[in-house]
């Protein structure tokens, strides 16, 4: 059995035209010989009835500290509707198919409600569907505990579960049909000119989601990589070949063009605020200490980390601002906390390999006159933090400077 897990995100499940197009992508699958799992998020974006947001928003409404384990539940409601819309689609075209919620299709997570990670898949029901000719459509994003409690694995964790399917049942290739025709240089809602990238690393692409696009999620990524199962991201709603996810090695000259090539694209993640503690000049390495692990103890995590004589800085997520000034307070010290703050990141599997990277980057920044607050460079990114109202224009000067527009 040749095994394609094709998910289908919100917009392509958000009407009766759309979902006939993804009849058309799975009747193609079985033509090619593939046997399809189908996996589908929530219909729709915020606004429409029964999306993801329309629901947190409706439950939101009747008491704003509603707990995390109840949220789940009206989460699940989402995904339920949407594959029981798309299950009826499908039959209606003479495809015999099945609906599976998350915990039927045999997923089982720890109990982070909200954001559970998987522990096991059984894949046997889904398996026993699939020989008797049936189509499965499990509902995307949803898992229950081992005792039975219902959790969602983290918002667009539809992806994370086409990917565990995907390894779960040894599929061939995970598809992942989206509203753009692949992963481009830059989120193409900021910046026009971005290009679809044909083909990237499941690295690059990890490192591109967890900065920010917003395109995959990063889990998704990890757990294809893992199992060296081909991720494809492609559009529902056209023919293109879509963006190639893989193991790609530095062997063979086209693929060096690939592996090399200084930089992939450009991501941003919003609502990030800097803090910084002081501290006296002859502070003692406990004092850093002290302050990291009280966050860690209220499980914040911390980014963009400088440690100096006289002054701890980090970032969090505006989120959980609050909660982090609250602990270093409790500790006795007074953080300086700057919000509306953004990060901002260059991605590419060649970029430390280069001189004069961090140069151009510079320069890109400072003919917008766009000042930077902090910066940080791994293996694969540089990355720095700027105001969120500069945000757009250092998307659109560092995708011009470092040429991926051409
Ligand atoms: P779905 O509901 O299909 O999962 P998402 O909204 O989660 O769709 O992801 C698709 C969106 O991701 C696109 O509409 C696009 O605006 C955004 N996006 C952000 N960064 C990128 C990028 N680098 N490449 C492509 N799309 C991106
Ligand atoms: N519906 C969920 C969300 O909006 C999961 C997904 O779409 O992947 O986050
Ligand atoms: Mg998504």
């Amino acid at each position: 059995m040749r095994i394609i897990i094709q998910k289908f995100g919100g917009t392509s499940v958000a009407s009766p035209e759309v979902r006939a197009m993804v009849v058309g992508k799975i009747n193609q699958a079985r033509e090619q010989g593939y046997t399809p799992v189908v996996v589908v998020s929530a219909m729709g974006r915020r606004g429409d009835s029964y999306a993801t947001d329309t629901l947190l928003d409706l439950a939101r409404a009747s008491y704003r500290g509603i707990a995390s384990r109840e949220l789940d539940h009206v989460m699940y409601c989402g995904e339920i509707i949407s594959a029981v819309v798309m299950t009826g689609v499908l039959q209606a075209a003479d495809i015999d198919s099945v609906m599976l919620t998350g915990g039927q299709a045999g997923i089982t997570t720890d109990d982070n409600f909200n954001n559970a990670r998987v522990m096991k898949v059984d894949p046997a029901r889904i398996m026993n569907f699939l020989k008797m000719g049936k189509v499965p459509v499990v509902c995307g994003f949803q898992g229950v505990t081992a005792d039975g409690e219902f959790t969602t694995l983290g918002r667009g964790g539809s992806d994370t579960t086409a990917a565990v399917l995907g390894a779960a049942l040894g599929a061939e290739v995970v598809e992942i049909y989206t509203d753009v025709d692949g992963i481009m240089t830059a989120d193409p809602r900021i910046v026009p000119t971005a290009k679809i990238l044909d083909i990237i690393s499941y690295n690059e692409v990890a490192q591109l989601a967890h900065q920010g696009a917003k395109v995959i999620h990063p889990r998704a990524v990890e757990i294809a990589m893992q199992k060296n199962i081909p991720l494809v991201v492609k559009s529902t709603f056209s023919d293109a070949p879509g963006t190639l996810i893989t193991n790609i090695s530095k062997e063979g000259p086209e693929r060096n063009a690939v592996t090399d090539r200084i930089a992939t694209g450009v991501t941003f993640l919003p609502n990030i605020v800097q803090i910084k503690v002081p501290l006296d000049q002859d502070a003692t390495p406990m004092e850093s200490h002290k302050i990291f692990r009280a966050l860690a103890d209220g499980k914040i995590s911390v980014d963009l980390i400088n440690v100096h004589p006289g002054q701890v800085m980090f970032t969090v997520a505006e989120d959980v601002a609050e909660k982090a000034a609250a602990r270093l307070q409790k500790l006795g010290y007074s953080a300086e906390a700057r919000h509306d703050c953004a990060k901002v990141s260059v991605v590419g599997g060649g970029i430390h390999e280069v001189p004069g990277v961090m140069a151009n980057f510079v320069e890109a920044l400072s003919l917008y006159n766009i000042p930077i607050l902090q910066t940080v460079d791994s293996h694969t990114s540089i990355s720095v933090l700027v105001k969120r109202a500069d945000v757009e224009n250092a998307v659109k000067a560092l995708h011009e400077k470092f040429g991926l527009a051409d």
